[in-house]
Formats: C-alpha cells, structure tokens, sequence
C-alpha cells in the first residue's frame, strides 16, 4: 500500500463518528460560583449524561461543605469541635489533611482557620470587622488548631473560637473530582471550571486551550494569555468579591497574621497538576508577597504562576519566562 493511501485511511479511522460534538453547559449559583463544563464527546447522549453527573457531583459537595448551610458536615464541625472530636467522611478527612499541607509548604499563608476572623465580613454587605473585634477574633486563626486523627476520622479545634471554611480549596476540589467523572468515562478532552478554579483533559481541535488572565481593573482587558493542556489553573483576585471604603479595599483573601484583606498582590494565577493544588497555591501570594511566593512556586514540582502586583507589573515563575510549547502540568508517565 503506497504511504498516501495508508496516511488517508489513518485519518479515517480517527476521524470522529457522525455525531461527535463539542458540549457545554454553565451553571450558576453551586457553591456560590459558576460552573462550566466542556468537552468532546463521540456519543452526545453519554456526553450530557456525563455533564449532569459533574453537576450533581459540584451540588453534592456544596451541600457537604459549605459554611452558608447550617446542616453541612463542615458548619457542624465548626459548631462542635472545640468541645469534642467530631467523626467525618473520608472526603472531608483527606480535605483537612491536605489543607494542613498546604499551610506548611506556605508558611501558613494558606489557613483554612482564616475563618476564624473571616466570618466577621460580608462583602455584599460592605461589612468589616473594626481593629477591636479583629483583635478579639485572631487568636483563633492557625491551622495547627485543627487536630485531625487518622485512625478515628475526626477532628478537633484545640480551643474555641476556631473556625474554618473551605472556600480557597473546596472549587478546586469540585474541580478535580469532576474531571475524575469524565476521564472514568473516557473522555479525552474536556474543560471543568468552577469561579477562579479549571482543569483541563487533552486538547482542543488539536491546539491548546487558551486561558486569558485578565487585568485586574479591566475585566475585558488580557494581561496574558497561557496555552494549556492536560493542566490545572487558579485565578484568585481582588477583584471578585470586594467593597471599597475610604481608598481602601476589602476583599476575599485574608492574611491568616493579621485578619485584614491581604493586599500583596492584585492577582495570583496557578498553574498545576491538579485543580485542588493550583486553587490552594493561589492564596500565598496574596499574603507572602510576589517575590517570596515565586520562590516558593519555583520549589514546588510542577507549579508555575503569574502574579500581578499592586505597582501593575506582571511576574512568572521559571518555567513560565519563555513560554513556546504549551504547559502540560500532569506528571510524566
Ligand atoms: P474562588 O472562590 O473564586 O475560588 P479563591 O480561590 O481566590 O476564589 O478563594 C478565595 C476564598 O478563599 C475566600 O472567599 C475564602 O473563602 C478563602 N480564603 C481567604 N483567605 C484565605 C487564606 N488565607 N487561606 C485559605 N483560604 C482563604
Ligand atoms: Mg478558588
């Protein structure tokens, strides 16, 4: 058989069945976010059934662990822990337990105890807490208030006080659980996001996706634009649930040391391997500062990053200097 003829019948074979399709789907209101979920599916049926069950895997993971429903397993933590251990789901226990990573190999700028002080603003309501009950409430932030026991799965603050949230960890989580969804049922390439928080499986039309980081004053505005595939990335900024007063912003992010917004950074993207490491990471520089974050991100396998800071200049980590190929952040095989 001359080479043309094999090469032709080589597309062909892969080239998708007739009804093969890109779908998507954006939901709102799942853990306080959007979420969109993308991906190609040879068969459109499995494919919408594929995207449901990503949805309802999001809406079962709010209902577990948001602090907004009294009856989630994380609001009953909050409000029995300081008086005894509480027995918890492995889901939450594995949770925990990386959260605890994180704020070691951040230096404590993740802290999911953050909450402990973090309950006392309501953004919507352009509502922060003053210096006195700041200084009243921060004794309770430090992770290593959380005590968790693997043989019992439970957990236990060591004095009251402590609370904790999951907003910085959970979206990525959901994220990742989601992608789980999809490549179990083989999909090949796929979009999962959810607010500030994206996975990607494969590629798109035989490219990378790109992913825009937009500036932080000018929604419509791109700072840069980074070629994914096979690849995880978190955007926090603060930007996205703010109020200003008086010259001063009052956003999400909270410097576990002080109990005030943390103003070091603008904006913090991650890129990664998974979506629950990249949303994690992408707090630290807020609090820690662009330089001692980049080096940080530079320590750590796999992770790269662009940071915006207040002055507006925009810095990367090595592996992001001079970007040619696209970033493929899943461990090598
Ligand atoms: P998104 O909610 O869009 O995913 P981020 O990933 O930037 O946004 O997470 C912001 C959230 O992280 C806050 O709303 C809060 O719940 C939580 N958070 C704030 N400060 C900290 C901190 N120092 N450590 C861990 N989590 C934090
Ligand atoms: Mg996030």
């Amino acid at each position: 058989m001359n080479r043309a003829l094999t090469f032709l019948i080589l597309i062909l074979c892969a080239a998708p069945g007739a009804h093969a399709e890109w779908l998507q789907r954006t939901e709102d209101g799942i853990m306080g976010t959007r979420i969109f979920v993308e991906l190609w599916a040879d068969k459109p049926e499995a494919g919408r059934a594929a995207i449901d069950a990503v949805i309802a895997e999001m809406q079962r993971i709010d209902v577990a662990m948001s602090t907004y429903k009294p009856t989630s397993e994380v609001s009953i933590v909050n409000a029995q822990a300081a008086q005894h251990p509480v027995k918890i789901d492995d889901e939450l226990f594995d949770l925990l337990t990386t959260a605890q990573e994180y704020s070691r190999i951040t230096d404590g700028a993740f802290d999911i105890t953050y909450a402990s002080v973090g309950y006392l603003y309501d953004f919507r309501a352009h509502v922060h807490p003053s210096e006195q009950q700041i200084e009243k409430a921060l004794p309770g932030i430090d992770y290593r208030h959380v005590m968790l026991d693997a043989k019992q799965r439970t957990v236990s603050f060591s004095q009251p006080g402590v609370r904790i949230d999951l907003g910085g960890i959970g979206k990525g989580h959901a994220v990742d659980r989601g992608i789980g969804i999809l490549q179990s049922r083989g999909f090949d390439h796929a979009l999962v996001t959810a607010g500030g928080d994206s996975r990607i499986i494969g590629d798109r039309f035989g490219k990378p996706w790109v992913i825009g980081i937009r500036h932080p004053d000018h929604k419509d505005q791109v700072i840069a634009r980074i070629p994914l595939e096979d690849a995880a990335l978190s955007t926090s900024g603060d930007y996205e649930r703010y109020f200003d007063e008086n010259g001063v912003r009052y956003h999400h992010i909270i410097d576990p040391h002080t109990g005030q917004s943390a103003r070091k950074v603008r904006s913090a993207t991650i890129i990664g391997p998974t979506a629950t490491r990249t949303d994690g990471l992408s707090k630290t520089a807020f609090v820690l500062g662009a330089e001692r974050a980049i080096e940080i991100y530079n320590r750590l396998d796999g992770i790269d990053a662009v940071l915006v800071t207040p002055d507006g200049r925009v810095l990367y980590t090595k592996g992001l200097e001079a970007p040619g190929e696209p970033l493929k952040a899943s461990p090598k095989p």
